[in-house]
């Protein structure tokens, strides 16, 4: 236990005090990305910067790709739709149906208003149009010709939607699937994105009883979702027994329903195990850590039985990579990933 607990006392040093939902909202550049109010600001030469030029016709100037076209017409993986223009989560894949019409087609959308509907009575015609509520994207039409209970029928554009694998790497002699929280999701993630032996790293939200919440909804508390990250890796090339250390070397363990700055309940210090293998690895540990007394104060981290993960939107993945120079990413991030480069170096990505 020697080396990790020298890992764990020298992490604790300043982090500094800015908090990740602060942040979020007192950051101008940050705020932009995060804020659903903003999505709608956006300039036409932002998108026109953003989009190709395929997926600008279609959801800027409403446009239609041609029937059978799109990339996700036939696709049967399991997981998430979302907008292709800002992230926001809108089909299950477990909702898609073959409709023959030539597009991707759903019998519902993701709870949470994150579409929005209005009149269109173009081509001679009159059809509901469907939009991204977040940023007014255009996505196709909703009728009311669907052939399971629901009656509906969301004809979607393939080139307005993104896909968000459920599990990228089911568990397999080959891969296996940790879900942690330690506080703010761009720092955990930001962690094990460098660590060899890992082969993704997802942000979003678990232990609540929102299905779907957004980032906004998670800030409030009120969802009890914690803020997780999702890894898959590789046993073979790392152990869970080090992911662990990693992740209590990364996060302080000892301060209920906070990480420095950050308050409030989505903040927890949590471990979603999946099998009695990680329930007793992660009990090991954190005896291991209370006997030789690592901590000066009581380790409140959660041991809880895995349910569900729900992604966040893709503005808070990698979130680190796209924001290097924000000031939480500066002073909150940085310092976590040179203590773990300092402690962990041998295991690490090249
Ligand atoms: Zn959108």
């Amino acid at each position: 236990m020697s080396s990790l607990k020298i890992s764990v006392v020298i992490t604790f040093l300043s982090l500094g005090l800015i908090s990740c939902a602060q942040s979020g909202h007192s950051n101008s550049n940050i705020s932009q990305d995060i804020n659903d109010s903003t999505w709608s600001l956006k300039s036409d030469s932002f998108w026109k910067a953003n989009l190709s030029p395929e997926q600008y016709e279609i959801l800027r100037l409403k446009g239609t790709e041609s029937p059978f076209s799109g990339k996700w017409l036939m696709h049967k993986d399991s997981g998430f739709y979302t907008c292709a223009a800002c992230g926001n989560l809108l089909f299950r894949s477990d909702r898609k149906f073959d409709s023959e019409c030539g597009w991707p087609s759903f019998d519902e959308e993701i709870e949470g208003n994150k579409i929005k509907t209005q009149i269109d009575n173009s081509h001679g015609m009159t059809r509901l149009e469907i939009m991204c509520a977040r940023c007014g994207g255009h996505l196709g039409h909703l009728f009311d010709d669907g052939p399971t209970s629901t009656g509906k029928r969301y004809c979607v554009n393939s080139l307005s939607l993104n896909f968000l694998p459920a599990d990228i790497h089911p568990k397999s002699p080959l891969y296996d699937t940790l879900t942690v929280g330690g506080g703010c999701f761009w720092c955990i993630e930001a962690v094990f994105e460098q660590v060899n032996g890992v082969v993704s790293v997802q942000s979003g939200y678990s232990g609540g009883n929102v299905p779907f919440p957004s980032y906004k909804d998670v800030c409030t508390g009120e969802t009890k979702h914690a803020e997780v990250v999702q890894i898959v890796y590789e046993p073979s090339k790392i152990s869970l027994d080090e992911l662990f250390k990693i992740f209590f070397t990364v996060h302080d363990p000892t301060t209920p329903n906070r990480q420095g700055a950050d308050e409030g309940t989505q903040y927890r210090s949590v471990i979603f195990y999946r099998d009695s293998v990680q329930l007793n690895t992660a009990k090991s540990i954190i005896t291991d850590l209370t006997v030789s007394k690592v901590f000066e104060d009581n380790i409140v981290t959660e041991v809880v039985p895995f349910t569900v993960f729900y992604p966040a939107d893709l503005t808070h993945q990698d979130y680190y990579d796209n924001n290097t120079n924000a000031p939480y990413c500066r002073m909150v991030i940085r310092p976590k990933l040179e203590k773990l480069e300092a402690v962990f170096k041998n295991r690490l990505k090249k």
